[in-house]
């Protein structure tokens, strides 16, 4: 009796044989899919290891809600001037990581400049044009070199993939503060405005638990800063998930919503994917959509997962390309309120307008501590921009998007309670827990390269 091609699959799978040697055309077939891994999500993380899992001999399927790769990192195409420009993720510090993922598909990496024109104060719920806290470049300098060595000497374990955290005592409790109480008790106040520019999404600054911003600002992340080494692709980093995408080929299914999961020996899930339904079987899951509970529709969470999932709080984050007349070219306008500590400007609102490679076209980024609908915030930017009424510009009217992108949840967090608790030693129990394991930002740090440092790490389990 000849065996069917979905028994042979099969019968590859139930010997533990993986089923790196099905054929690359499954997911294609509009058949039910047979993996060793199905990814969901398709960004920073999700692709990383998909393409890592296949050099490996591993099949692997990505279910991916939107129709590209890439997530936050996207790269708008001006049809006018042809100008690339990256809406979402910029630079990359420079190691040896980056170079091979950019380097594998040949798209080029150059240093990123961060030179341009001085910033313009304003203070955008009134329009005027305002004096902001600006410490001196010294200032920021010894601030900087100082928070790299309290970095070193107190918090080393922030350098480690995931959230690996000293129990309960002097350091975490150091380290749950609000950020404006720890940088003031380490007279490290001259970071905050830098800080509040890398920190976009992640909310109120001075009121963030210092253990994300820290964790964001690593020594990476600051060393590139102060050594100008941060890399950029000039052609747009989205070129990277371009050639990923057409590497991957099949192996992703695009605009895909899970309907329904089941784990048990091994992990069916239903998906519905360009009008129909398909369903995959793999021997494991990576999770890799920022792990709030609506990402988990249709899936079979115990108790002990929702718990976990639910605690996390989110921030929200949009940036968008628009036409701005009366905006003179070269200008970049930064938001800051007189009345604030350090003046911060509160949210929700702009962080800064500024220009991009393409003549007539400005970066705008928001965010916001609670969700607003995107209608909103497109008319709040307008608003805020008509209003603008300072010594040097004025008049300025907010003509159209050219992209406009929702990027929340952006920043997921918990309360700095449940993180003395345990919340980080759970989170990491729940690794292999139900042959689920998990990689992203929220498990690590919004960091494209830091990411794919904690997937790195994750691999001997996926390939066990
Ligand atoms: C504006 C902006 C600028 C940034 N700049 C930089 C920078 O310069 N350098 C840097 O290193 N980092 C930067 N970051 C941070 C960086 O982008 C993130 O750390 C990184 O993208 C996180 O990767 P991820 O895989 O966790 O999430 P993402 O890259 O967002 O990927 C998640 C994917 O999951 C998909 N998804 C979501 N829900 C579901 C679902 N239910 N089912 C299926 N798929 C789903 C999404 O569509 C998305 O493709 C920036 C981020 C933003 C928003």
């Amino acid at each position: 009796m000849g065996l069917g091609r979905r028994q042979v699959l099969g019968a590859f799978a139930s010997a533990g044989l993986g089923s790196a040697f099905a054929p690359r055309d499954a997911a294609a077939s509009g058949g039910d899919i047979q993996c060793d891994v199905c990814i969901v999500g398709g960004g920073a993380a999700g692709t990383y290891a998909a393409l890592a899992l296949r050099d490996r001999g591993l099949r692997v399927v990505v279910v991916e809600r939107s129709d590209r790769l890439g997530g936050h990192c996207e790269t708008y195409r001006d049809p006018t001037s042809g100008a690339a420009i990256d809406i979402g993720v910029i630079v990359f510090p420079d190691n040896p990581l980056v170079r091979a993922h950019f380097g594998r598909f040949g798209v080029p990496l150059s240093n990123a400049s961060f030179a341009g024109p001085a910033s313009q104060f304003v203070d955008f719920r009134t329009g005027q044009g305002v004096a902001a806290f600006q410490p001196t470049p010294l200032e920021l300098g010894t601030a900087l070199a100082t928070y790299l060595q309290v970095l070193e000497i107190r918090y080393p374990f922030l350098e480690q993939n995931g959230f690996q955290l000293p129990e309960p005592g002097p350091i975490l409790d150091e380290l749950l503060l609000p950020f404006g109480q720890w940088v003031s008790q380490l007279g490290l106040e001259a970071l905050l405005p830098t800080f509040f520019l890398y920190e976009q999404g992640f909310g109120s600054l001075l009121d963030a638990t210092t253990l994300y911003v820290l964790k964001n600002m690593s020594r990476a992340v600051v060393g590139a800063v102060l050594q100008g080494s941060f890399l950029m692709a000039p052609g747009g980093a989205g070129a990277l998930y371009d050639a990923a995408s057409v590497e991957l080929g099949a192996d992703v299914l695009y605009q895909s919503e899970i309907c329904h999961v089941e784990r048990g020996n091994g992990v069916c899930l239903r998906v519905r994917s360009a009008g129909a339904e398909r369903t995959i079987r793999a021997a494991r899951l990576l999770f890799t959509a920022p792990p709030v509970l609506p990402s988990f529709a249709g899936f079979d969470l115990d108790g002990r997962e929702r718990a976990l999932f639910a605690s996390f709080q989110r921030h929200h984050y949009w940036t968008a390309v628009a036409q701005i007349a009366g905006m003179p070219p070269g200008v970049s306008l930064v938001n800051v309120a007189p009345d604030t500590p350090f003046n911060l400007a509160p949210l929700p609102g702009i962080y800064s307008i500024g220009p991009n490679a393409a003549p007539g076209l400005f970066d705008v980024k928001y965010g916001s501590e609670h969700f607003l609908p995107d209608l909103q915030v497109k008319r709040r930017i307008a608003a805020d921009i008509a209003r603008v009424a300072s010594d040097q510009v004025s008049g300025l009217e907010l003509t159209g998007f050219a992209i406009f992108k929702n990027h929340s949840p952006y920043s997921v967090v918990v309360a700095p309670e449940r993180i003395r608790d345990g919340f980080y030693s759970s989170l990491q129990a729940l690794q292999g827990y139900r042959q689920t394991y998990y990689a992203g930002a929220a498990f690590q740090t919004h960091s494209s390269a830091a990411v794919w440092a904690h997937v790195e790490e994750l691999l001997p389990a996926l390939l066990a």
